[in-house]
C-alpha cells in the first residue's frame, strides 16, 4: 500500500527542473526532437506582393533546413535557436534584423529574447538601433551578464565589448534604392493591408530532451521611439521550461504584454494540468482579443503546437519522425 502511495505522490509532485532531463530518454539516451518558426501573425497574405510570399517562403525554407540539420547532428537547441533566427534576422523579408519596421522617427529599434529550458536562465534586449543580429545580443546578455534585459544605448555598448557585430542603422532600411527618400517612403508603404507583419521566432527540443525559444522584432510600424513590445519580455513572447514547454509569440505586443502571454500557456499545464493543445488554445480563442496574432510550442514531450487568430501566420515545422512544412497558416498551406 506504502508503495502504491509513494508512487502516486512521483506523479503528483512537480519534477525539479535538474532531473528532467532523464525523462523519456530513449535507450541510447537520445530523444526525438522537433523545431517551430514563425515569421509574424496577421495580414491576408492575399494583399502580399508574390516578390514577398516567395522571399519569404525561401527564408522559412532556409531557416527550417539550418535547425533540423544542427538537430539531426545533436547540436543544442539554445544554439538553434539563436542560428535559425539569425537566419530569418539576415533576410529583408521579416520584420527583425535586417527588414526590421521602423518608428514613427523612420529608424529600426530592434528587439529580440532567447531562453534555456534546461534552467530558465534568459537574455533580451530591446531599441537597439545598430546590431545586426540581436538575438546573439541576447545570448550574450544571458551568458555574460547577471541580467536579463538590456535596453538602448546600454545595450549597443555592450554589443561593442562582447563584439557582436554592429552596423551603420541604414543597413536596417532595406525597401528602397533612393537613399534620399528612404526614410519617408518607408513610412508610408507600411500602410495596413501591406504592414510589414513578420517577427520571427523559434522554439526547439533537441535530442537530450532539452527545450530553447527565442523572439526577434523590429515591433510594430509606426510605434512611437522608445517602444518595447513583448518580443523582448520573458513570459511575454518569450518562455521555455523543460518540464513543460518551449513558448514563443507574435502580433499585438501590447497584447501579449497584458496577458503574459507564452508564461501562461505554462502556466495552465502547470497549476491546471492542462496540455500544451488546450492551453495555446486557450490563449489564442478565449484570452487574447480576436486578430490578435498567434503562438507557437514545443511540448516536452517533442509536440509540436501552432496556432492563430489573425488570418495567416507564416510558420515552418519540423521534427524526426519526418515531418517537414512550411506554410502561411494553418488553414492555409504554402500553396495559397
Ligand atoms: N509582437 C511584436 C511587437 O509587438 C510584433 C509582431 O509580432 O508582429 O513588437
Amino acid at each position: 500500500m506504502r508503495l502504491v502511495f509513494a508512487y502516486v505522490a512521483l506523479f503528483l509532485v512537480e519534477v525539479p527542473l535538474s532531473t528532467q532531463m532523464s525523462l523519456g530518454q530513449s535507450i541510447d539516451g537520445r530523444q526525438a526532437w522537433s523545431i517551430v518558426i514563425h515569421g509574424g501573425a496577421g495580414g491576408d497574405t492575399k494583399n502580399w506582393k508574390p516578390e514577398k510570399k516567395l522571399a519569404r517562403q525561401k527564408g522559412m525554407h532556409r531557416a527550417l533546413s539550418t535547425g533540423k540539420a544542427m538537430l539531426v547532428d545533436g547540436e543544442s537547441a539554445l544554439d538553434v535557436v539563436q542560428a535559425v533566427i539569425a537566419i530569418l534576422e539576415d533576410e529583408a523579408a521579416f520584420n527583425a534584423g535586417r527588414g526590421a519596421v521602423v518608428n514613427h522617427l523612420g529608424r529600426a529599434e530592434l528587439d529580440a529574447s532567447i531562453m534555456n529550458g534546461v534552467d530558465l536562465s534568459c537574455g533580451a534586449v530591446a531599441g537597439v538601433t545598430t546590431v545586426k543580429n540581436p538575438i546573439a545580443l541576447a545570448r550574450q546578455v544571458m551568458e555574460k551578464t547577471s541580467h536579463v534585459l538590456i535596453v538602448s544605448e546600454g545595450a549597443e555598448s555592450f554589443a561593442k565589448k562582447c563584439k557582436v557585430e554592429q552596423v551603420n542603422p541604414d543597413y536596417f532600411l532595406t525597401y528602397h534604392d533612393n537613399a534620399d527618400s528612404l526614410r519617408e517612403n518607408r513610412i508610408l508603404d507600411q500602410q495596413p493591408s501591406e504592414q510589414h507583419y513578420g517577427t520571427v521566432g523559434c522554439v526547439v527540443k533537441d535530442q537530450n530532451g532539452d527545450l530553447a525559444a527565442g523572439t526577434s522584432t523590429g515591433g510594430t510600424t509606426k510605434k512611437l521611439a522608445g517602444r518595447v513590445g513583448d518580443s523582448p519580455i520573458v513570459g511575454a513572447g518569450t518562455y521555455a521550461d523543460n518540464r513543460f514547454a518551449a513558448v514563443s509569440g507574435t502580433g499585438i505586443g501590447e497584447e501579449y504584454i497584458r496577458h503574459a502571454a507564452t508564461y501562461d500557456v505554462i502556466a495552465q499545464m502547470r497549476y491546471a494540468s492542462r496540455t500544451l493543445d488546450q492551453s495555446v488554445h486557450e490563449m489564442i480563442e478565449n484570452r487574447l482579443p480576436a486578430n490578435s496574432g498567434g503562438i507557437i510550442a514545443v511540448g516536452q514531450d517533442g509536440k509540436i503546437v501552432l496556432q492563430h487568430n489573425t488570418p495567416s501566420m507564416t510558420y515552418g515545422a519540423a521534427s524526426s519522425d519526418g515531418r517537414f512544412d512550411i506554410g502561411f497558416g494553418v488553414h492555409q498551406t504554402e500553396e495559397n
